[in-house]
């Protein structure tokens, strides 16, 4: 369906992704294909192809669409994996990695938050996104473990349970730092024991709040 919306998202695709190094073919078919505007509220619709983040209520954010071309870029997905979301936030990244890996599972902390994406991402028929309501800091270990695992929240540190439901050849991304600024970090785990630590760059996120995270 070409519309307003559609132009606006390929242009941000060329002027945001393409111009900046976003490279993988799949991550920008991807994002020129899903309606991000939708995922936010009707009256910020003109602000959903901006080169920032935009609120989502209570506090929260949708990433900046850089930052959810980067983040899933580095978790080199064929289309078989199986990935671990925690912050489903508006549910956009969501749709961008059930559109390029075999499963997702998300988990969100706020149950009106968990309850909107849950209800675009139905009407967009994504059958393949499953959400729950916890504390992602302690990962989801009935799926375990994960080819993938993004955070799209800020912590200090990575949390353990993460890194330990990540699959031998499994990367972890996540924003690590303090409650300002923070660096995307990839996990890319080696063996059982060992990780190797990559970092992405430059980023701010809201708080990861949990157990293994910020306490509020
Ligand atoms: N990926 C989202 C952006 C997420 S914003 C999108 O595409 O729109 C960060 C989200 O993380 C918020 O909704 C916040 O409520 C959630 N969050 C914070 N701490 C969390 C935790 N411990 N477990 C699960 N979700 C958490």
């Amino acid at each position: 369906m070409f519309n307003e919306y559609s132009s606006k998202r390929q242009r941000m695709v060329e002027t945001q992704l393409l111009t900046r190094g976003i490279k993988d073919p799949r991550v920008i078919a991807a994002m020129r294909k899903v309606p991000r505007h939708l995922f936010l509220d009707e009256a910020l619709w003109p602000e959903a192809y901006e080169d920032h983040p935009v609120p989502i209520g209570e506090k929260q954010t949708i990433s900046q669409p850089y930052i959810v071309a980067v983040m899933t870029e580095a978790l080199k997905l064929s289309g078989t994996e199986k990935i671990l979301e925690i912050g489903t936030g508006s549910g956009y990244q969501a749709a961008i990695l059930a559109e390029l890996a075999e499963q997702v599972y998300s988990i969100e902390r706020l149950p009106s938050i968990a309850k909107r994406a849950r209800k675009i991402l139905d009407e967009l028929k994504y059958a393949n996104i499953v959400i729950t309501i916890g504390d992602g800091t302690l990962g989801w270990k009935e799926h375990s473990p994960y080819d993938g695992i993004i955070v799209t929240a800020a912590s200090p540190y990575p949390p353990k349970a993460l890194l330990d439901q990540l699959k031998v050849g499994g990367r972890l991304i996540i924003p690590i730092g303090d409650e300002f600024t923070q660096d995307l970090t990839l996990y890319l785990r080696e063996s059982n024991e060992d990780y190797n630590k990559e970092s992405y760059g430059g980023c701010r996120f809201v708080k990861l709040i949990g157990e293994q995270g910020w306490r509020e």
